[in-house]
C-alpha cells in the first residue's frame, strides 16, 4: 500500500489527487491537505471582480467530492517537510498545521510515500509597500479579493454617473510581476464597462506594466498569425489598447502605493508617480515558505527550495547567463533532484530562469516580467506527475514515461475582453511552445502555425463554456477524465 501526499487543492494540485484516485486501487491512500475549504476556478475571479458573478459561481466545497473520490482531506496548512523522517524513523513526512474549526491550529504529522507539492504562489504584496487589498490597491487574485475589488470599482463607477473624473490604473505592482494576463483581462472589461456605461469621457484608464514591450506577458512576447499576416504581440496589444481608449506606461517598476499614488521606477531610472482613484496591481509571486528537515533535524529549506521559495525540479539552475539559455534548461518530470519521491506541480515548482529578458535601471532595480505560469501547464503538469507516480506504483520502477516539458507544450489563452452574450468579445491566443525554442524555430522561437491570436464574439463563448466546463470537470462529475486540462 502507498500513501500519496498532494499539497494543495489548485488546479494543479487537485487534478493530480483526482487522477491518481481515479487509476489506484482503493488499498492507497491519497491525502489531500489545502487550507480553502473551497476549490476556485480562478480565471473567472476576473469576472467576480467586476460584479458578473458572484463568489459562489466560481467555487465548490471540496469535501463531498473528496469523499465520493475516496480522497483523506485535511482543511490545513503544510508548514514543512522532512523527507527523510526524523532519527531512526525514516517514514517521509509533512507538518501541518489544521485551519478548520474544529481543529484550529492542531499540528500533525502526515506520512507519505510520494509527495506533490502543488502550493502554488504566495501572493507577496508585502514585497510591495501599499499594495494589496489590506492598503491601497485591489486585486483580483482569490475570489475574496475580486469581490473586494468590485466593491471599489462599483463605487468608482458611481461617482462617474454623479459627473465626477475618475483614473483607473492596472498592471503589475512589482518590478519582477508576472500574470500580466490576468492584469490585461481585467483592464479590458473595465474599459468595456465604462463603454457600455456611457462613461467613457469621464474616465481615465491607465495600464502600467514591468514589460519592455506591451504584449510580452512573461513570454518575451510572441508573433502570432492573424489573418493571414504575423503580428508581433507588441501591435497586437497596443491595436487592442487603442480601440478600448487605454493608455500605456511601460518598463515601470512599481515600488511603493500610498494613499492614491503608486510610485515605480522606469528602466531610465527615473522616480515617477501617478495618481489613481481605483487601482488593480498584481502582486510579486513567491512559494508559500514551507521549510524543509533531514533526519537529524538540520534545516535543508536551501537543498529543497530555491531563493524565491519555489521548489527545484529537473530543471537547469546553474544560473548561466540569459543568453545561452535552451529550452532544454526547463523540466519534463517535475522530480526533485534530492528526493525521488518528492515533486512539484504547477506554479509550485522553480522555472530554471525568465523567458523574457532580465532588465535593470541604472539605481540597479530590475525590471522585467518573471516566467508565466498559467493554468493549463499546471493542469497538464498535475497530470502527468499523477500518471508518473501510478506507473511507479504499479511497477515499482523510477521511471517516467509521462513528460510535459513547457518547452515541448502549446498554451491556450483565452482573455476576456468584454462580458455578454450578443457583445461580448475575448482575444484568444495560442501558442507553441510556450517558452521558445530558436534551436528548432530559428526564426520565430515557436512553431508560427499553432501560434495564433485572433479577437471576437466567439471567444467570450467558449471563455464562458471553459468555466462550466472546468467546474465540471472539477466536481469530478460523470466522465470528468475525458475533459483536456
Ligand atoms: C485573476 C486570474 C486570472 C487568471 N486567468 C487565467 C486564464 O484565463 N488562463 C490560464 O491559463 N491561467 C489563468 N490564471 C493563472 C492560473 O489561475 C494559475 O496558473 C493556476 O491557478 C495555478 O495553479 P496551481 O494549482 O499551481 O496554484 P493555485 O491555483 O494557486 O493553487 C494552490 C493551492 O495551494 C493551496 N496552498 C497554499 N499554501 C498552502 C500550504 N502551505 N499548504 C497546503 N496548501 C497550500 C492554496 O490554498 C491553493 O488551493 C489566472 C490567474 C489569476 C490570478
Amino acid at each position: 500500500m502507498a500513501k500519496i501526499l498532494v499539497l494543495g487543492a489548485g488546479i494543479s494540485g487537485h487534478t493530480a489527487a483526482l487522477f491518481i484516485r481515479r487509476k489506484l486501487k482503493k488499498e492507497h491512500e491519497v491525502i489531500m491537505v489545502s487550507p480553502n475549504s473551497n476549490y476556485q476556478w480562478v480565471p473567472s475571479n476576473i469576472w467576480v471582480g467586476l460584479g458578473l458573478m458572484k463568489p459562489e459561481q466560481v467555487k465548490f466545497k471540496l469535501e463531498p467530492v473528496y469523499k465520493k473520490q475516496g480522497i483523506v482531506y485535511k482543511q490545513a496548512i503544510a508548514l514543512s517537510v522532512h523527507p527523510e523522517g526524523y532519527g531512526n524513523e525514516q517514514q517521509p513526512y509533512v507538518r501541518i498545521k489544521h485551519v478548520s474549526e474544529d481543529k484550529i491550529d492542531q499540528e500533525e504529522e502526515v506520512e507519505y510515500d510520494f509527495l506533490i507539492n502543488a502550493t502554488g504562489p504566495k501572493l507577496n504584496f508585502a514585497a510591495t509597500e501599499g499594495l494589496g487589498p489590506d492598503n491601497f490597491t485591489n486585486s483580483v487574485c482569490t475570489y475574496d479579493h475580486a469581490e473586494h475589488s468590485w466593491k471599489n470599482l462599483e463605487a468608482s463607477f458611481r461617482k462617474m454617473k454623479a459627473g465626477e473624473k475618475q483614473t483607473f490604473l492596472v498592471g503589475t505592482g512589482h518590478p519582477l510581476a508576472t500574470c500580466q494576463g490576468a492584469a490585461f483581462e481585467y483592464i479590458l472589461n473595465i474599459a468595456f464597462e465604462i463603454t457600455k456605461r456611457n462613461l467613457n469621457h469621464l474616465a481615465d484608464i491607465c495600464w502600467i506594466s514591468n514589460e519592455y514591450e506591451l504584449g510580452d506577458f512573461g513570454m518575451g512576447g510572441a508573433y502570432v498569425k492573424r489573418g493571414g499576416y504575423i503580428t508581433p504581440t507588441k501591435i497586437f496589444t497596443e491595436s487592442i489598447f487603442k480601440e478600448y481608449g487605454i493608455r500605456w506606461i511601460k518598463r515601470a517598476g512599481v515600488k511603493k502605493v500610498d494613499g492614491n499614488t503608486a510610485y515605480y521606477e522606469t528602466l531610465d531610472g527615473e522616480e515617477e508617480q501617478i495618481n489613481f482613484d481605483f487601482a488593480m496591481l498584481i502582486p510579486g509571486f513567491a512559494g508559500v515558505g514551507m521549510k524543509a528537515f533531514n533526519k537529524s533535524g538540520e534545516d535543508i529549506t536551501s537543498d529543497v527550495f530555491a531563493a524565491n521559495g519555489l521548489m527545484k525540479v529537473d530543471a537547469d539552475y546553474s544560473g548561466k547567463p540569459y543568453e545561452e539559455w535552451k529550452a532544454s534548461d526547463w523540466p519534463s518530470i517535475y522530480q526533485s533532484p534530492v528526493y525521488e519521491n518528492v515533486y512539484a506541480s504547477g506554479i509550485a515548482f522553480a522555472p530554471p530562469h525568465t523567458i523574457s529578458k532580465p532588465m535593470k535601471n541604472k539605481n540597479g532595480m530590475a525590471i522585467n516580467p518573471t516566467a508565466p505560469r498559467t493554468g493549463m501547464p499546471s493542469g497538464v503538469i498535475g497530470k502527468i506527475v499523477a500518471e508518473n507516480i501510478v506507473h511507479r506504483i504499479k511497477t515499482g520502477k523510477n521511471e517516467h514515461p509521462h513528460m510535459a516539458s513547457m518547452s515541448k507544450m502549446g498554451a491556450a489563452c483565452i482573455v476576456s475582453a468584454g462580458y455578454g452574450i450578443r457583445h461580448g468579445q475575448a482575444a484568444v491566443m495560442t501558442v507553441y511552445p510556450i517558452v521558445p525554442d530558436y534551436d528548432k524555430y530559428p526564426k520565430w522561437g515557436r512553431n508560427i502555425n499553432y501560434t495564433v491570436g485572433e479577437v471576437g464574439l466567439a471567444g467570450h463563448w467558449m471563455k464562458l463554456f471553459m468555466h462550466y466546463m472546468f467546474l465540471y470537470k472539477a466536481k469530478a462529475k460523470f466522465l470528468w477524465w475525458l475533459i483536456p486540462e
